[in-house]
């Protein structure tokens, strides 16, 4: 039998979780940005990602909505593809993020 591989969604705007999503903002120290060049696209930050907050395609995408910065991410990700960076911080030659 052939299995199938279902990743997580991004979470909606749904009532009850903008004032959440308000507060990460005020108190997230860091942000993750995804150098898609080094990404393999296998999905593990996805499935690790305890908000849920990551979106695949073909690229990977933080939403910055729901992100608590914990970094569990850059962690996870074999091959080192996840940076995090403090917040406030851009840098044009990373991608990632949503703002
Ligand atoms: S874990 Fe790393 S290599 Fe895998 S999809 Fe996420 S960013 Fe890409
Ligand atoms: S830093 Fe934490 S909350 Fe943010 S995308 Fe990575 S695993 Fe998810």
């Amino acid at each position: 039998m052939s299995k199938s591989l279902t990743l997580p969604r991004t979470p909606s705007a749904e009532a009850g979780t903008m004032a959440r999503s308000s507060l990460a903002r005020v108190w997230r120290e860091q942000r993750p940005l995804v150098k898609m060049d080094l990404c393999n696209l296998c999905g593990r930050c996805l499935f690790y990602c305890p908000e849920g907050a990551l979106a695949g395609g073909r690229e990977i995408l933080a939403n910055l909505d729901f992100c608590k910065g914990c970094g569990i991410c850059a962690n996870e990700c074999p091959a080192r593809a996840i940076v995090m960076q403090p917040e406030y911080t851009k840098d044009p030659g990373l991608i990632g993020g949503d703002e």
